[in-house]
This record gives structure tokens, C-alpha cells and sequence, in this order.
């Protein structure tokens, strides 16, 4: 049995979901969790922004997220998907809308032509008596255009008026809940009763996935587990806000892995926030390594490696494992278009052969340097048993011509009929 299934019998089936389209991809229902990021350039600079789109979809995210919040940004977006095209990507394309999106889409059709879904927040959509006239505006666009719309509530926008009325009804009661709850409540609240609201105003369920992001773990946890037994729409899972580097990682994987294996999330974003100048790819890499280690989707082959310990004298170790790595990672879109399976192959670099030989026996392919002490030859591993042994300075490159041969002869593509 392929490792990948094995691993996958723990998680628990997915909830029952309408299905939604957006573009070509579908969320929910049995459909593969879907991974989404979303762009930090001007969108009115299509061209940095359709550069960072396909840096995006090429890394792996299915759907790309941009915000339109100008009249310049709402005429660049067909613009953007023009050059899209141009490169060969046709990655769904979701508008996010704050305030003036009635205005926007209202004015530029060729944007709202260009989208795939469009993005509001019930807490965002206008002020006071606005509000309810430019949700209703917002949901007729989207109805007349025919894309479907994520109502993502967010804790740091929520409908105050909601809020209000939550927390009066809350006072009225004999023992009211504490602060907590009532702020899960207001957020359910505030996407349920949204989502009802467009489908009165004409929207079909079919077109509705729900959001409800907060920054704290337990919080989300807690949010969107009520939601799932309440509604039967596709979920975005993400925790807003997560931060930089290992917090944002860690706060994130903690959170969605929770959500995930309870069955509940079609689609997930993981919302880093990049070092200065740093890679805008990292999240879907993250949320990429989320479902991959959680076994519920495959996407590039999974390099285990030990920590490495004081049986390993060198870097050597450390540097095969990253190199091996990025070598899987540089090589998978090529892969990925003529061998089949290939996200499935798992290899194993070990820094000695207290436990490297075990490990590269349980992996397609394994190698193990030799720690201190020991002679200094790299056993190789393939399918379980012993192949080869390398030695000395060339042995990064002899094991990744191993793994592509590998490749090649495991996983060749199926002729279609
Ligand atoms: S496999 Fe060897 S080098 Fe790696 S952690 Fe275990 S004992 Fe240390």
C-alpha cells in the first residue's frame, strides 16, 4: 500500500459540503483541500502583481487572492489576468472587496469579468445604512457575473452593530456566557446570517464558501467547529494574522492540523507575514507541507532526515539533506508533468547508520552518511533493500542521479485512451 494512503486512514472523513467552482478548481464536497495565498504587491502595478501571481501558482497555490481597493486596481486586474494567460497560467483569480466594491465592480465590468470569485467582508461592506444597500449590491454584481463569493468574517472587522446585538441578547439572559463564547457567536452569527441574506438576495448556495479568521488558536478551533455543525457551505480554514516565521508556522499548522483532521476545511491559506523582501511563496509552501505531513494530499516528495546528534562530525550531513531538498523541489514541476505518482516517493537522509539503515529501508529511496568513527561509506537504500554504497567526495551528486533514475523508471506516465 502506498505510504501516503496508509497515513491517511487516521484522518477522519472530510464534512459534507456543497461543492463550489471557482475557475477550474472545485472546493468542498470530496474535492482535495485546496491550498490559497495571496498577493502583497499594489494591484494596480499589474505587472508586479502578475509576476507574484505566477510565482504563487507556480510554488502551488490553486487560487491566488488580490485586493481591489481602487479604481486603478479595479482596472488592472483584467490586465493582470491578460499577462496570466500570456504565461500559461490560468490560476483562478479571487478580488478582495472592502467598502467601495459595489463601486468598483459596478464601474469596471471588465473586472469583475476577469475574476473567478470575489472576497467580502460583512464587516467591511459600508457603514450604518449602507451597509445592508451595498452587501445587497455587491451580492447582485456577483449574481449578475455568475462568481460565486467567499464571506469571510474577520475578528478585527467584525460587524459592530452584530457584535451589539449579540451582546444585548447575551445580558438579557438568565446566566449569560462569558466574553469568549460570545465572541465565537457573533462571528458564526455574522457569516451564517450573511450567507442567508445572499442566497435571499439570489446567490446560489453553490456560490457561497465562509470564513471566520481569528488570531488565536483555540479561538479558531472553537469558531469553526461551530460553524460546521451549522452549515453544510465549503470552509476556508486560516488563522489571520498568524505572524513571521516559526510563530506564524507553528500558530497556523496548530491550528488548521486540529480543524483538518476533525474533517472540517476545503480550502486553506496560511498567512505569514514575510521577512522584508522575503519570499511571498513561503505560505504556500507551508500550507503545501500541512497536508502533505497531515497525509491528505501529496504534492513533492518528503525528505525525511534525522536532527543529526554527536555521532555527526561534519556538515556534510546537514548539506545533502538540503540539497536533496531543493533538489526534489526544483525538479517536481518537470516531474510532475511526465511521470505520475511521483509526489508520492518519499526519501530518507540520515546522518549514521545507528538508525539510517531502518529509516531508508521504510523510505523509496535512503542514504546514510557515516558518523563519527564509523567507515566512511554512504549505504543506499532503494524500494528496502541495500543497492549501492558511495563514497567519497561526489556523493550529493551520484544520490541524486539515483533518485532521478528513480524517478523515471517508477513513475512513468499512463498512456490515456
Ligand atoms: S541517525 Fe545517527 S546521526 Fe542521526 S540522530 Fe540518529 S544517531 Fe544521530
Amino acid at each position: 500500500m502506498d505510504r501516503a494512503v496508509e497515513r491517511n486512514e487516521g484522518a477522519l472523513a472530510r464534512r459534507p459540503t456543497r461543492i463550489v467552482r471557482v475557475g477550474g478548481v472545485a472546493i468542498g464536497g470530496a474535492h482535495p483541500v485546496v491550498v490559497q495565498s495571496m498577493t502583497n504587491t499594489d494591484t494596480a502595478d499589474e505587472v508586479a502583481t502578475a509576476i507574484q501571481v505566477a510565482q504563487l501558482a507556480r510554488a502551488g497555490s490553486e487560487i491566488v487572492r488580490i485586493t481591489v481597493n481602487t479604481q486603478e486596481a479595479a482596472r488592472a486586474v483584467p490586465k493582470i489576468r491578460e499577462r496570466l494567460l500570456a504565461m500559461g497560467l490560468d490560476v483562478p483569480l479571487v478580488g478582495d472587496f472592502h467598502f467601495n466594491g459595489h463601486k468598483l465592480l459596478a464601474d469596471n465590468p471588465a473586472c469583475a469579468e476577469a475574476l473567478d470569485k470575489l472576497r467580502i467582508n460583512p464587516g467591511n461592506v459600508g457603514r450604518g445604512a449602507k451597509r445592508d444597500d451595498q452587501f445587497a449590491q455587491l451580492i447582485e454584481l456577483a449574481c449578475r457575473y455568475g462568481k460565486p463569493v467567499r464571506i469571510g468574517v474577520n475578528w478585527g472587522s467584525l460587524d459592530q452593530a452584530l457584535l451589539a446585538r449579540i451582546m444585548d441578547e447575551n445580558a438579557r439572559r438568565p446566566q449569560p456566557k462569558d466574553a469568549t463564547r460570545i465572541m465565537h457567536e457573533a462571528m458564526v452569527a455574522s457569516a451564517l446570517e450573511s450567507a442567508d441574506k445572499a442566497e435571499e438576495l439570489g446567490l446560489p448556495g453553490e456560490a457561497i464558501v465562509l470564513s471566520c479568521k481569528v488570531s488565536g488558536v483555540q479561538d479558531l478551533i472553537g469558531i469553526y467547529r461551530d460553524l460546521a455543525a451549522r452549515c453544510d457551505y465549503p470552509l476556508h480554514l486560516g488563522l489571520t494574522e498568524a505572524g513571521m516565521g516559526s510563530k506564524g508556522i507553528v500558530a497556523s499548522t496548530a491550528a488548521l492540523s486540529v480543524l483538518l483532521q476533525e474533517g472540517i476545511g476545503d480550502t486553506i491559506r496560511v498567512s505569514l507575514t514575510p521577512e522584508p523582501n522575503g519570499d511571498r511563496t513561503q505560505e504556500v509552501v507551508v500550507a503545501q507541507e500541512i497536508l502533505q505531513t497531515m497525509g491528505l494530499r501529496a504534492f513533492t516528495p518528503l525528505v525525511a532526515a534525522c536532527p543529526g546528534c554527536g555521532r555527526t562530525t561534519s556538515t556534510v550531513f546537514q548539506e545533502l539533506a538540503q540539497e536533496i531538498q531543493a533538489h526534489v523541489r526544483t525538479r517536481m514541476p518537470q516531474w510532475r508533468l511526465q511521470y505520475e505518482g511521483v509526489e508520492n516517493m518519499t526519501l530518507a537522509v540520515m546522518g549514521c547508520v545507528v538508525n539510517g539503515p531502518g529509516e531508508s529501508k521504510l523510505a523509496n529511496i535512503g542514504i546514510s552518511l557515516p558518523g563519527t568513527g564509523e567507515t566512511p561509506v554512504a549505504p543506499v537504500y532503494v524500494d528496502g533493500e541495500k543497492t549501492v554504497t558511495l563514497k567519497g567526495d561526489d556523493i550529493a551528486r551520484e544520490f541524486k542521479a539515483i533518485v532521478d533514475d528513480y524517478v523515471a523508471r517508477k513513475y512513468p506516465r499512463r498512456a490515456t485512451t
